[in-house]
């Protein structure tokens, strides 16, 4: 349910697990060993957390009204970085690279269009990312999320 919350947490530059085929009791598990914030809008999720002091936060809204409330709580800067960001897919680091190299993975017209480029660092992902038009539309979406942030009391 969270899929698009984690992507943009991700963008962030934060890294986020998102599975799933994770159950609760891997969940709890993992949150506790490798210290992660566990985001849940399963209320019985939360008081098992809580019993066992996992740091838990409870979401029911939609992605933009669930990064407002992170952002605030968190003190998350909206603004994405590439320089910080991770892969939106699978969670690696994305890392700045030389537009000769990624020639063959984009289309002629955007290689002709930007310059600026970054590689996902996983093997078996290696999505190529730059600022085309998706990158309006974050910034849009950037702009929602401080509007409901402001909301937020
Ligand atoms: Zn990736």
């Amino acid at each position: 349910m969270f899929g698009r919350t984690a992507k943009w947490l991700r963008l962030l530059g934060y890294d986020t697990l998102y599975d799933n085929s994770i159950d609760d009791d891997q969940f709890l598990e993992i949150a506790k060993n490798k210290n992660r914030i566990l985001l849940t809008k399963d209320e019985i999720l939360v008081e098992r957390a809580k019993n066992k002091k996992i740091p838990v936060l409870f979401l029911k809204g939609n992605y933009i009204k669930n990064l407002a409330i992170l952002s605030k709580k968190y003190d998350i800067d909206l603004i994405i970085d590439p320089k910080i960001s991770r892969c939106p897919t699978c969670n690696y680091e994305i890392v700045s690279v030389n537009k000769s190299e990624i020639k063959e993975q984009v289309p002629q017209s955007t290689y002709d269009l930007f310059d600026e480029f970054w590689i996902c660092t996983n093997d078996s992902c290696k999505k190529v990312y730059y600022k085309g038009h998706h990158w309006i539309n974050f910034e849009k979406t950037l702009e929602k999320i401080k509007e409901i942030r402001k909301t937020l009391g």
